[in-house]
């Protein structure tokens, strides 16, 4: 699919003002033209940690694969027991996991087990040895000790069935898939290439860290979050540093970021296409739309593809830079990795603990802190100054509040939604 003349075309055909683009708009309009780059490795178990699985994997047995005792006790056989009267039993040996009883167990026999242990032939239950009382020769089971047949038993192939389908393509490996993997005997197994993402900044105030600032300079803080934040979603990053606004220069960068990477994310002016030059170059480099978000922060949004790389530019201000990420730049990576059902980030609701100021007309997401309340519920009040420059905003919170457009001012005491950035961030 040539996806440059279908984002030409979507261009014009879309009805929505782009000066004033709703943000699930833009959203939508982006996930037009994201798929998985689907380009696979295989790599050891250990290594696809926050990878995506890039093949179905079945079980290649039952899990766990024999009968086992959910605890350290006696196996026997149920109808032995008598139901009002403590039972004596004859012990006829002991299953440890991972060293089996080898006979039969028979009418009156009993099998000293332990967590794991496999069920001995001709067991059926489990009796736990906080009931049972040891003898030199046996066990004596209490009355009532058990209640039915089966009891502290576990079955083979009740975790997994032999043939069944354990994981999905698509599926994120974290620590509970990694671990099952493993529990499947499997040491490799095919997952997506990591995403490559190559970023800069642009802005001929910044500085980078380790030099002295001059007058009216600024440190470039938006190439580190950038990092962090592609870091936390396992991307391979290509740091270009800054680039001037210097039209040679900036085309040598796109044209580098876009053959080198899958997606190139930039901040700063370059963005919004303030310098017309800006935007000549990127038409003839690729497709780029350029929108104005009814958002804030947030409000500039670039999106488009510069050859058959994905390009988001950013705004400038550092709190609208990771925004409009979380926003739109996170889902997208998600779904260029491979990932089926991508979690949106989480969201619930809270009440206001204070209140809270918004002026009508575009979705804010103002930082917010999350606490209990009284009633054991969440609560949440902004972190304070919500200007779009203000970093330890981020620093501070654990939730935006996001506020849809048409809101104004909110007593304490609303109910409001949140996104929950803990763990992202
Ligand atoms: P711009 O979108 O380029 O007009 O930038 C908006 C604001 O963000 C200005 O105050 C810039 O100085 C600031 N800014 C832009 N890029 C960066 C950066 N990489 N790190 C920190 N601040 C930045
Ligand atoms: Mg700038």
């Amino acid at each position: 699919m040539d996806s440059i003349r279908t984002l030409r075309e979507f261009s014009c055909a879309d009805d929505y003002d782009p000066n004033s683009l709703p943000v699930d708009r833009a959203r939508a309009l982006i996930g037009e033209f994201l798929a998985p780059i689907g380009v696979v490795e295989r790599v050891h178990i250990r290594a696809a940690l926050d990878r995506v699985l890039a093949a179905d994997i079945e079980s290649p047995f039952d899990v766990p694969g024999h009968d086992n005792s959910a605890m350290d006790g006696w196996a026997l056989r149920f109808a032995d027991l008598h139901p009002s009267t403590d039972t004596p039993l004859r012990r006829i040996g002991a299953s440890f996991a991972g060293t089996p009883f080898a006979g039969d167990l028979g009418p009156g026999d009993a099998v000293r087990i332990f967590t794991g242990g496999v069920m001995p032939r001709g067991a059926d239950t489990v009796v736990m040895q906080e009931r049972a009382t040891e003898t030199p020769d046996g066990v004596i089971v209490a009355a009532g000790a058990v209640t039915r047949a089966g009891q502290n038993r576990r079955f083979a192939g009740e975790d997994l069935k032999r043939g069944a389908t354990v994981f999905r393509t698509g599926q994120p490996v974290r620590p509970a898939e990694l671990g099952m993997l493993a529990s499947l005997g499997l040491n490799e197994v095919s997952v997506y290439r990591k995403l490559r993402v190559a970023f800069f900044s642009t802005g001929d105030e910044l500085r980078p860290v380790g030099q002295p600032l001059r007058a009216g300079e600024i440190y470039d803080s938006n190439r580190y979050t950038l990092y962090g934040m592609l870091k936390r979603l396992n991307c391979e990053t290509i740091d270009m540093g800054v680039v001037p606004d210097v039209p040679e220069t900036l085309e040598r960068a796109f044209r580098t970021a876009a053959a080198t990477a899958d997606v190139v994310i930039t901040s700063g002016g370059v963005s919004v296409g303030e310098a017309d030059f800006v935007k000549a170059l990127l038409e003839k480099l690729g497709k780029v739309l350029f929108w104005k978000i009814a958002m804030k922060p947030g409000r500039p949004l670039a999106y488009g593809k510069i050859g058959d790389a994905h390009f988001f530019g950013l705004p400038g201000n550092p709190v609208a830079v990771m925004v409009t990420f979380y926003e739109f730049v996170r889902d997208a990576l998600l779904t260029l990795q491979g990932r089926r059902g991508i979690p949106t980030m989480p969201t619930f609701t809270a009440v206001l603990a204070e209140p809270l100021r918004k002026a009508p007309g575009r979705t804010e997401f103002q930082r917010g802190i999350l606490s209990r309340d009284a009633a054991k519920g969440w609560q949440v009040r902004t972190t304070g100054a919500q200007g779009s420059g203000i970093l330890s905003s981020m620093s501070q919170a654990d939730c935006f509040i996001v506020l849809a457009a048409d809101t104004g001012d909110l007593a304490a005491g609303t109910p409001v939604e949140v996104q929950l950035l803990e763990g992202l961030l």
